[in-house]
């Protein structure tokens, strides 16, 4: 027993060295506009699947901490398998496609997700659980109409930022955090709007205070076309 107890304490910081803690509090969903991501400097490349539709698709669903720090690749073990999800594979070309260039079947992106994000939550979620998980959120949420009932829409001009905040906090119900990118001559634009989930992964909620994304945003941002 002595012995048993003496062993586990040697190993203690070693144990703890190679598991990662992966608490958190909420998660965010992390809709990209297509557009945004196209016109900057890296450039986009349609997916094998063809140009996706003009809306704000998922980038990840991401646990987060609500003091602003997030654990990420949390179990270097559990790696992506396209076999676990390939009955939302129809789903995913749609909603999750991968910009990225060279053109792609989306899944080097899913396996990028998973590893950085999805595995910090894989207490609640095994891998199947958590791509279904961000597209049945998805679905409960058109960033594009709401912002169009507001007057915003993605046509080459600029939005104040507290227009493109209250008109999600009026539609959605909730306020969102809204991350900018510039575009090839450098002008900043509406890149992602991230909106606050519960830590079951089910239902939207208020971004905690701390949450803050709008720093590379300017109090003016274009909303490209796409
Ligand atoms: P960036 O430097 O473009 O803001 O972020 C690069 C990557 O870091 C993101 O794609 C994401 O994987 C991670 N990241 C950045 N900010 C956050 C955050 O607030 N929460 C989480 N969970 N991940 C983030
Ligand atoms: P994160 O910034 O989430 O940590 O990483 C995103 C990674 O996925 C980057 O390496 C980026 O090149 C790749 N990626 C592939 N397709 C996409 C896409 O459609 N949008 C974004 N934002 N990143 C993508």
């Amino acid at each position: 027993m002595k012995t048993a107890a003496l062993f586990f304490v040697l190993a203690l910081p070693f144990l703890s060295s190679v598991t990662q803690v992966c608490g958190f509090d909420f998660f965010y969903l992390v809709l990209q506009w297509p557009g945004s991501f196209c016109d900057a400097e890296q450039k986009c490349c349609y997916p094998n699947s063809g140009k996706p539709a003009a809306e704000f698709l998922i980038h990840g669903l991401w646990p987060n901490n609500n003091d602003g720090s997030y654990p990420s690749n949390c179990d270097p073990d559990n790696s992506f398998a396209s076999s676990q999800i390939s009955d939302l594979m129809s789903n995913m070309e749609a909603n999750w496609p991968s910009l990225a260039c060279p053109s792609s079947n989306g899944y080097s992106f899913w396996a990028h997700e998973w590893s950085k994000h999805g595995t910090c939550a894989d207490s609640i979620f095994n891998e199947h659980d958590y791509f279904e998980a961000a597209l049945n959120l998805k679905d409960k949420v058109d960033i594009l109409q709401i912002l169009s009932s507001s007057g915003i829409e993605p046509n080459d001009n600029s939005y104040s930022l507290s227009s493109i905040e209250e008109a999600i906090q009026t539609g959605f119900g909730f306020t969102s955090v809204i991350d900018c990118n510039k575009d090839v001559s450098g002008s900043i634009q509406l890149y992602q709007v991230q909106l606050c989930v519960d830590k079951t992964g089910t239902s939207f909620i208020a971004c905690p205070d701390s949450s803050s994304g709008s720093g590379r945003c300017s109090s003016e941002v274009k909303f490209p076309s796409f």
